[in-house]
């Protein structure tokens, strides 16, 4: 799933309203940053069906960074991490950072056709395949964005230039997905690779600096 995560993530910041949306979007992305390091390692690798040009979806072997015990052990890792400046609202920041690195295996367990390993590879797997349905699918991740993007909305009633900026790299991100529709040709492994690394970094970046006004209003109440 693509924008869906992206989704998820702006919608979280009512639930954790004093964390930047940057880090709830790198949470809510980790398990593809960390497909990115581990394919680099050549631990984990993504297979072109051989009808790819019609069904434009991947199977993927990634035990490591999409399975459900690895995604609950880094969800509570980069929940620690996260929450540990934030005092007496850490148990909150915690729980929401944790449950959006896990939302990721819910997510991906919907619409991927190989499916999501529950501990190790040989473990069972967990795959409702939605991504034999391409247009359904998007579909329902850009029904995800308009809801993610209506709560960012009333989240963000502070701040103006978060509010339009964020919900407009949302937009952005709704748009990119799309085109996994028009995929015929796999990329090269290694610009996969670099694309799952670079891309929950710099989406982060970006939607941390948009979100700054936003977490400084809220601070300021
Ligand atoms: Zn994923």
């Amino acid at each position: 799933m693509g924008v869906g995560h992206v989704a998820v993530a702006i919608g979280a910041a009512k639930a954790a309203p004093r964390v930047n949306a940057g880090w709830l979007v790198f949470a809510a992305l980790l398990a593809d940053f960390l497909l990115g390091i581990f394919a680099y390692f050549g631990l984990e690798h993504a297979t072109v069906p051989p009808d790819f040009a019609s069904k434009h979806y991947f199977l993927f072997t990634f035990p490591y960074s999409h399975g459900l015990l690895p995604l609950i052990l880094w969800g509570v890792l980069l929940g620690l991490l996260i929450s540990w400046p934030y005092g007496s609202a850490r148990q909150r920041v915690f729980l929401v950072i944790a449950a959006l690195v896990l939302s990721h295996f819910v997510l991906d367990a919907l619409v991927h056709v190989a499916g999501l390993p529950l501990a190790g590879e040989s473990s069972p797997k967990i795959g409702l395949g939605l991504y034999r349905n391409l247009p359904l699918e998007l579909t329902l991740e850009t029904v995800m964005t308009l809801v993610g993007a209506a709560l960012y909305w009333k989240a963000a009633a502070g701040s103006a230039i978060s509010r339009y900026g964020v919900i407009l790299v949302t937009l952005i991100v709704l748009a990119l997905t799309w085109t996994q529709l028009g995929l015929v040709i796999p990329p090269p492994p290694r610009a996969m690779i670099a694309d799952w690394i670079a891309f929950p970094v710099i989406l982060s970046a970006i939607i941390y600096g948009l979100d700054w006004k936003r977490v400084h209003a809220e601070s300021a109440t």
